[in-house]
C-alpha cells in the first residue's frame, strides 16, 4: 500500500506524492522536547497516553470537551523567566506580546514572572487591566488606534504608546491636553528590513501599514512633529521586523539603521533618545527541523549589536526592549482533538478529520504553518501512515497538518494533539460554520483549571437579536 511508509524513507514507497512528504519519525510515539511543553509524557501506566503538566489527555478531554486548548503553566512560567533573566544584565524591559494568547491568568503569570505587557487594542488593554497589570507596565501597540482605545490608555496611564501614524499624533495630542497628562511615545519606524525563520530582506522603500518608512523621510518628520507637541513626550524608537526569526542578521541590519537615525535625531535636535524597542518575532519548533535560539544568545547578540552601533556613533547605549509573544506562549500550549472520521484516499494519503480545525487554528491556512501532531489517548505500534490533519468546515483548505504520520491504527474516538498551538490559534479563533470556540485550560502539577470556558451554541445565538 502506497500509503505506508517505506523504513527507507518515502522515495521508497511505491507511489510518491507530488511534494516530498517528511521522512517518518523513527519514533512515531516520541514526544521530541523541543516542539512538545515542558512537562508533556507518555503515562505508560495508562497505555501510554499523553499527559501535560501531570494531567491526562483523556481525563481533560472527559471533563472539558474537545477540541480543548491546554496550556502548561509551568511551561510558559519557565520561558517568561528564562527571557527575563536573559536580559537582566542590561538596562532593558521584557514585553509579552500579548496578542498571541491573552487571558487575564496569563497576564498575572506575566507580571508574577516580571515581565512587562504589549497590548495592540483596546480589548487587550481591557484583558491587560483586569488580569491586573499595573498600567505603567503596558505598551500600546497599533496602526489604527481609535479615538477611544488611546482615550483609555491616556487616563488609565499606560507606560508606552507607540504611535504609528502622523493622524495618531494629532489625535494623541489633543487627547493628552484634554485631559492634562503627559504620555510617553515612541515612534514605530520602518527599517526597510523584512525578517522570517534564517532569512531577511533588507529593502530600501517599506510597503506595509505599519510604522513610518526611515527610507522616505516619514520617520523623521514623525519624530519632528512629537517633538512639536506640547502634551506627548518622545522617549525612544520602535522596531518590529517580523516573525518566526531564527537568527540575529535581520535584527543587525535593522538596529544599525534605526541607531543611525538615533544619531540624526540627535544632530538635528539635539535630544538623545532614551530608549529601543527590538520587538518580537522570535521563533519557536513547531516541527523538530525547527532551531530556534535561545534566549540568552538572542539577549547577548542584540546587546552586542546595539551597543556596538552605539559605540560607533559616540552615543549612550539606550535602554532596550523585546517583545516576545510565540516565544512564550507558543511551545506552552497543545490542542487535543477527538478523530471523527478517517479516509484513505488509495494510493494518495489518509484523511483524518478531527472535531475543530480552521476555527481554532487558522495559521496553516493563512500562512501555511507547519505543525507536529501525535496519538494522545494511547500508543500504538501501528505502522506509520502517511496522513492530512483536516478540521470538519466546509473549506477543502480546513487543514491542520499537510503531511504528518500517524499509526495506521488510527481510528475514530482516538484524541491526537496538535503541539506548539499556544501563541495565535486561541487568540485568532472564530466561531466559522458556528462551531463553538474550544475551551483553554491551564495545568499544573497535575491539577487543571479554567482559563476561558467553552462557548456554547447559546452563547453564540445570544448575539444574534432576530
Ligand atoms: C506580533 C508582534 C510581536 C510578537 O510577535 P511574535 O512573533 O509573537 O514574537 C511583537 N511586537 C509587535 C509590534 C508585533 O506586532
Amino acid at each position: 500500500m502506497s500509503r505506508y511508509a517505506h523504513p527507507a524513507g518515502p522515495r521508497h514507497a511505491e507511489v510518491l506524492p507530488e511534494e516530498n512528504p517528511p521522512t517518518p519519525p523513527r519514533d512515531l510515539m516520541g514526544l521530541d522536547p523541543r516542539v512538545w511543553p515542558a512537562t508533556a509524557r507518555r503515562d505508560e501506566t495508562a497505555g501510554g497516553e499523553l499527559t501535560v503538566g501531570g494531567a491526562g489527555v483523556r481525563r481533560l478531554a472527559a471533563e472539558y470537551g474537545t477540541p480543548l486548548f491546554v496550556l502548561d503553566e509551568e511551561d510558559f512560567r519557565r520561558r517568561a523567566r528564562s527571557y527575563r533573566e536573559a536580559f537582566s544584565d542590561a538596562e532593558a524591559d521584557v514585553y509579552y506580546a500579548g496578542k498571541a494568547l491573552l487571558t487575564k491568568a496569563v497576564v498575572r503569570w506575566v507580571h508574577e514572572e516580571g515581565l512587562k505587557l504589549d497590548v495592540s487594542s483596546g480589548g487587550e488593554l481591557n484583558v491587560a487591566l483586569a488580569g491586573g497589570m499595573p498600567p505603567e507596565r503596558i505598551c500600546l501597540h497599533g496602526n489604527n488606534k481609535s479615538q477611544a482605545e488611546l482615550a483609555r490608555a491616556v487616563e488609565t496611564g499606560v507606560g508606552r504608546i507607540i504611535v504609528d501614524s502622523f493622524d495618531e499624533i494629532e489625535r494623541l495630542e489633543r487627547i493628552a491636553a484634554e485631559r492634562g497628562r503627559s504620555p510617553a511615545v515612541l515612534v514605530r519606524v520602518t527599517t526597510g528590513v523584512e525578517a522570517h525563520t534564517h532569512e531577511f530582506v533588507a529593502t530600501a522603500h517599506d510597503d506595509q501599514k505599519f510604522g513610518l518608512a526611515l527610507s522616505t523621510g516619514a520617520a523623521a518628520e514623525a519624530v519632528r512633529r512629537v517633538l512639536a507637541c506640547e502634551h506627548i513626550e518622545l522617549v525612544g524608537l520602535h522596531s518590529h521586523i517580523g516573525s518566526q526569526i531564527f537568527d540575529t542578521a535581520g535584527f543587525e541590519v535593522a538596529a544599525r539603521r534605526v541607531t543611525e537615525f538615533l544619531t540624526r535625531v540627535h544632530r538635528e535636535h539635539g535630544v538623545e533618545l532614551s530608549e529601543l524597542d527590538l520587538g518580537g518575532g522570535l521563533g519557536i519548533a513547531y516541527v523538530s527541523d525547527d532551531t530556534p535560539l535561545e534566549p540568552e544568545t538572542i539577549a547577548k547578540s542584540l546587546l552586542a549589536i546595539v551597543q556596538r552601533e552605539c559605540d560607533a556613533h559616540g552615543l549612550a547605549m539606550p535602554r532596550i526592549a523585546v517583545e516576545p509573544g510565540r516565544a512564550l506562549s507558543g511551545p506552552a500550549g497543545i490542542t487535543v482533538y477527538e478523530v471523527g472520521t478517517v479516509k484513505d484516499v488509495e494510493g494518495i494519503r489518509t484523511y483524518v478529520s478531527v472535531d475543530g480545525g480552521m476555527s481554532d487554528n487558522i495559521r496553516t491556512a493563512l500562512y501555511g504553518a507547519e505543525y507536529t501532531c501525535a496519538m494522545a489517548s494511547r500508543t500504538s505500534g501501528a505502522d506509520p501512515v502517511l496522513s492530512r490533519l483536516v478540521g470538519k468546515h466546509c473549506e477543502s483548505g480546513d487543514i491542520i497538518v499537510h503531511d504528518l504520520y500517524l499509526p495506521a491504527d488510527v481510528r475514530p474516538g482516538d484524541l491526537v494533539a496538535v503541539a506548539a498551538t499556544g501563541a495565535y490559534c486561541f487568540s485568532m479563533a472564530s466561531n466559522y460554520n458556528h462551531l463553538p470556540r474550544p475551551a483553554l485550560v491551564a495545568v499544573r502539577d497535575g491539577v487543571p483549571r479554567t482559563l476561558v470556558r467553552r462557548e456554547t451554541e447559546e452563547d453564540l445565538l445570544r448575539l444574534d437579536v432576530g
